[in-house]
């Protein structure tokens, strides 16, 4: 199309074809829940732009914060020198992470690249080299960080060899196990960390592996929480085998859980955090956090990149955090995620459609709802298990998004199984919510009538 032409048409053609998108719609204004595209359509936004608008969009004080640092310095290129706001997002990071041991950081623009010095930082800190991942993780697209994810096939597919060392293990989840949801989760822990250990006997020796690495609820592969026995179980067969404990809370990190980290509701201590999304509220930041000895360990140029750790980035950053102290945002997190829990879970036991929902399930403001995806006979058979076997089965989640779309609210779905993921903005009013909820059950009952 010519350049005049209609924005999405125009980005359909000349944006690469390999992305999926949820909608058409051009963004171009955004406020707090609410988008505002080209057309003048305003959208209710429950993606949070996937888990990065904690605050909602254009937060007036992040945005004013990173105005101010725009007329200061941009580009504060840290292989050069210091960073002055990112040594001050240093400070106000340090009581905020889960473990006082955790007090050296640095800092990129993506999750995938923290995850990835994350993986760098375990190797040259062990001197070993394989990792352990969870079934049904999520930690990016890049080579490296498409081999540490096995939430699906599609982010690895086609484009190997991708990095080797990666090995996966049993993730506490019913549905990888074929299992009703009813299943008994303290079962399926022991389970998981008994396959842990044998694969630490059968795949990789403890004297080759570097790392576990795990999301402490788990994002793109279904909005699943590690329980905290599970966490506790890595924890100690870290410290029995001599390996680092990575969380990755790129996505369950800043508040989405309740908690500024999710880990921190297990009080287990992990060696390694991977920071991103929520931090700056939408511009680029990522990093990670580990001790002072294991960073230590790491040789002089190592580690850096051109825009690691963002002047512009950092101040937004540090406001955030600011905003968190300032507005009672987990607070509001506690309130919101009691009233879309009850919310849901009215709708799945007094609804005529009821049935069809099989679980909800995460913490704060990072709730899945799964569905028994076989819409005509779900109640009578396992359909997660149906979906674990590959067998072709008609999924509700997609169907909800389109009708979601259809009364102008974002929505979005996860991986394999036939889960919707509520994701929005941490400051999200009570109207608000209400307003989605009531668009959610239309949209539900549309879906499967
Ligand atoms: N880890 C987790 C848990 C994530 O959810 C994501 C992004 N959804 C990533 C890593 C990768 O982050 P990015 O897309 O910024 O590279």
């Amino acid at each position: 199309p010519a350049a005049d032409s209609d924005a999405a048409a125009f980005g359909e053609t000349h944006i690469t074809k390999g992305i999926g998108r949820l909608s058409k719609h051009v963004f171009e204004d955004g406020k707090g829940t609410w988008i505002t595209t080209d057309k003048g359509v305003k959208l209710l936004d429950m993606t949070a732009g996937i888990g990065v608008c904690n605050l909602g969009h254009c937060h007036p004080k992040v945005t004013e914060a990173a105005a101010k640092q725009c007329g200061k310095i941009t580009h504060a290129q840290v292989n050069i020198g210091f960073s002055a706001t990112q040594i001050e997002l240093i400070r106000n990071l340090l009581p905020i992470l889960p473990h006082p041991s955790l007090d050296t950081l640095f800092f990129w623009n993506s999750g995938a690249e923290a995850v990835e010095a994350a993986v760098k930082l375990a190797r040259a800190a062990t001197k070993k080299q394989n990792i352990i991942v969870m079934q049904g993780s999520y930690h990016g697209r890049t080579a490296a960080t498409a081999a540490l994810t096995r939430s699906k096939t599609i982010y690895g597919e086609g484009h190997g060899p991708l990095m080797p060392g990666v090995f996966a293990t049993s993730f506490p989840f019913y549905a990888h196990f074929g299992l009703p949801v009813e299943t008994d989760v303290e079962e399926l822990v022991r389970q998981s960390l008994h396959q842990v250990r044998l694969t630490l006997q059968q795949q990789t020796a403890p004297s080759d592996t570097a790392a576990i690495l795990i999301e402490p609820v788990i994002g793109e592969g279904g909005y699943v929480p590690a329980p905290a026995s599970f966490l506790h179980g890595l924890r100690e067969i870290c410290d029995e085998n001599n390996l680092l404990l990575i969380c990755d809370e790129v996505q369950s990190g800043f508040g989405r859980t309740g908690t500024m980290f999710a880990v921190e509701e297990s009080g287990v201590r992990p060696d390694v955090l991977i920071f991103a999304k929520g931090i700056a509220n939408g511009f680029p930041l990522s990093g990670i956090a580990s001790t002072n000895e294991l960073m230590s360990r790491q040789k002089p140029g190592s580690m850096g990149g051109t825009y690691a750790g963002n002047a512009v980035s950092c101040a937004a950053a540090s406001a955030v955090i600011q905003a968190f102290n300032d507005e009672n945002i987990l607070d509001n997190v506690a309130k919101r995620s009691d009233q879309l829990v009850s919310f849901l879970t009215s709708l799945k036991n007094d609804s005529k459609y009821g049935h069809l929902i099989e679980d909800i399930r995460g913490r704060g403001l990072m709730i899945g709802v799964q569905f028994a995806n076989t819409p005509t006979n779900a109640a009578s058979q396992n359909t997660s298990a149906a979906a674990a076997s590959g067998k072709k089965v008609e999924q509700i989640a997609p169907k909800v998004v389109a009708e979601c779309l259809k009364r102008d609210m974002l929505l979005l779905s996860t991986s394999v199984f036939d889960v919707l993921r509520f994701i929005p903005p941490l400051n999200i009013s009570e109207d608000e919510l209400s307003q989605a909820c009531a668009i959610f059950k239309d949209a539900f009952e549309a879906a499967v009538k």
